[in-house]
């Protein structure tokens, strides 16, 4: 059984990421263990038509690798997967990757004082490990009744099925959020008919993305500074948008915005009032295209606003009892974000799984760390997800607490450390009094911010830089030493 210091699981943005900020901080017995055959976590499985970064290039990609080269104001998928395989090579990270290796199970040893992570290809044990799995890489396919008697083809959006050819088929789209919103543009001219089945209309606003010209690269390429101020300057505009979303009477220009795009895209007013929100700006994710709306316009598109009943071997069936007969289904139905599967495969001490620890709800310390799980660091954990800005920063907020509670470690001579109860009491009650009046809990609509409680486990009710701000102390008095973990 081979044996790490360190252990990453997922090579996506967190894991790459967490890779390189060990290594220069000189932790260099680490693995990455990665279920797929490449690095690129969501950028290398989501391979749809279409598929674009939302949040500007700058701002998504390391503030210690700053890409001198982004083409464009937005990247593609394509550009962004090059990104981090080529972070992964300029850091040194590829020796440390461990290609092809599923994790099924972590579970703390009690007597050895480490992790067991049971993989696809064996067993390996680590003192730490750093859950850098992501929120988006477990795709939620609804139960609809009939759905396996259906004799066409099913995929969903992030396993895309490319040697389906789509040419004059009759294809259903179920969903219109940020990925749907995307894809469908792309494949409305070519596909016979497409039935776009909404459940709940987005807020959409106009993508003011461009082209960056060559001269602007052969700048930020030669002139020292010149990137970062123009990053510095999108990451403010950036966290004034924040405010609409904690304050709500704030968004309401953003909101007339988005209905004036609204307007000027659909002139029918019976497809405009399917498409209007009943929902206040930011609820949802708001989502940014140009081409959505004039895609539903077109004479071969139908957008259907009736809740699904159920599948026929060749219809999706209204529960009305309109029959819509399609060859293929597409599911937009986004990913199992508040109901993860892989807090049911953590161990902690005693047995204890982490979904035990996170019923009724998802419970941490700075999203980072849980009570009662010692070593164990989530990226991206709990109340850490952003309507307004990059995650990556969260990320390298979080990077910098790990590193810090690692030095801290290895100060003490401390081999395990977990949160004390009350520290995690505290963030929580310090979570839910901001999230109270915001959009996310206050904007009258389910969303998946939201759990089955209605309480919002993933959303961060705050700027960027005030998880920066928490995140950068590291406060001994907040953890305490295993085994001597109080119950919780
Ligand atoms: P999503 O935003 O969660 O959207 C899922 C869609 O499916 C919603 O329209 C939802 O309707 C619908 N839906 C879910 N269950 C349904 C059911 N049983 N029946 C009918 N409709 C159902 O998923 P996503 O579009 O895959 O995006 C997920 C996340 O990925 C995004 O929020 C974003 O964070 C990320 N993403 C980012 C980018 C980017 O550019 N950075 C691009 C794509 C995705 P309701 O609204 O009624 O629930």
């Amino acid at each position: 059984m081979s044996s790490f210091d360190i252990a990453i699981i997922g090579a996506g943005f967190g894991g790459i990421g967490a890779a390189v900020r060990l290594k220069q901080a000189g932790f260099d017995d680490f693995s990455v263990l990665e279920q797929s055959d490449d690095v690129g976590g969501v950028w290398c499985a989501n391979t749809y038509p279409g598929l674009t970064c939302d949040i500007p290039s700058h701002l998504y990609s390391f503030s210690f690798a700053l890409n001198p080269d982004w083409p464009d104001t937005f990247s593609s998928r394509q550009e962004i997967w090059a990104y981090l395989r080529s972070c992964t090579d300029r850091f040194g990270i590829r020796p440390h990757l461990r290609l092809g290796h599923k994790v099924h199970e972590t579970t703390w040893d009690d007597r050895e004082q480490c992790w067991r992570l049971s993989t696809t290809r064996g067993t390996f044990t680590a003192r730490v490990v750093i859950n850098a799995i992501g929120a988006l890489s477990d795709p939620s396919i609804p139960d609809i009744p009939g759905l396996g008697s259906f004799q066409g083809t099913i995929f969903h959006s992030s396993r895309w099925r490319h040697d389906h050819d789509l040419t004059g088929r009759r294809v259903a789209v179920i969903g219109t959020g940020a990925s749907a919103i995307q894809f469908i543009p792309q494949i409305a001219p070519q596909v016979g008919k497409l039935t776009v089945f909404q459940r709940t209309p987005p807020w959409v606003v106009p993508r003011r993305g461009r082209p960056i010209s060559s001269m602007e690269r052969l700048v930020y390429r030669n002139v020292p500074g010149a990137q970062r101020l123009v990053r510095a300057a999108i990451y403010w505009g950036r966290e004034t948008m924040a405010l609409g979303f904690l304050y709500p009477n704030l968004s309401r220009r953003a909101q007339q915005k988005a209905v004036a795009h609204l307007e000027r895209q659909v002139p029918d007013p019976a497809l405009r009032a399917k498409l209007t929100p009943a929902y206040g700006f930011g609820c949802k994710r708001v989502l940014l295209s140009n081409d959505y709306y004039p895609a539903l316009v077109r004479d071969n598109v139908e957008l259907v606003v009736d809740r699904i009943g159920q599948v026929r071997p060749h219809a999706v069936v209204t529960a009305d009892g309109a029959e819509h007969a399609v060859d293929t289904i597409i599911f937009g139905t986004g990913f199992h974000v508040t109901d993860p599967a892989f807090p049911r495969y953590v161990r902690g001490p005693g047995g204890r799984t982490l979904a035990d620890a996170w019923t009724p709800t998802m419970r941490s310390y700075l999203g980072t760390m849980v009570a009662g799980f010692p070593n164990l660091f989530l990226m991206l954990g709990p109340n850490t997800g952003l309507g307004h800005t990059s995650v990556v920063l969260m990320m390298e907020s979080q990077l910098h607490h790990i590193i810090a509670a690692l030095r801290h470690m290895q100060r003490t001579g401390t081999r395990a450390i977990a949160p004390v109860p009350e520290a995690q009491e505290r963030f929580s009650a310090y979570i839910d009094a901001k999230l109270a009046g915001t959009v996310w809990t206050a904007g009258g609509c389910t969303s998946w911010y939201l759990d089955a409680n209605g309480h919002s486990p993933s959303i961060w009710p705050g700027f960027a830089n005030s998880f920066r701000r928490r995140l950068r102390r590291f406060q001994p008095a907040d953890y305490q030493a295993a085994p001597v973990l109080k119950e919780v």
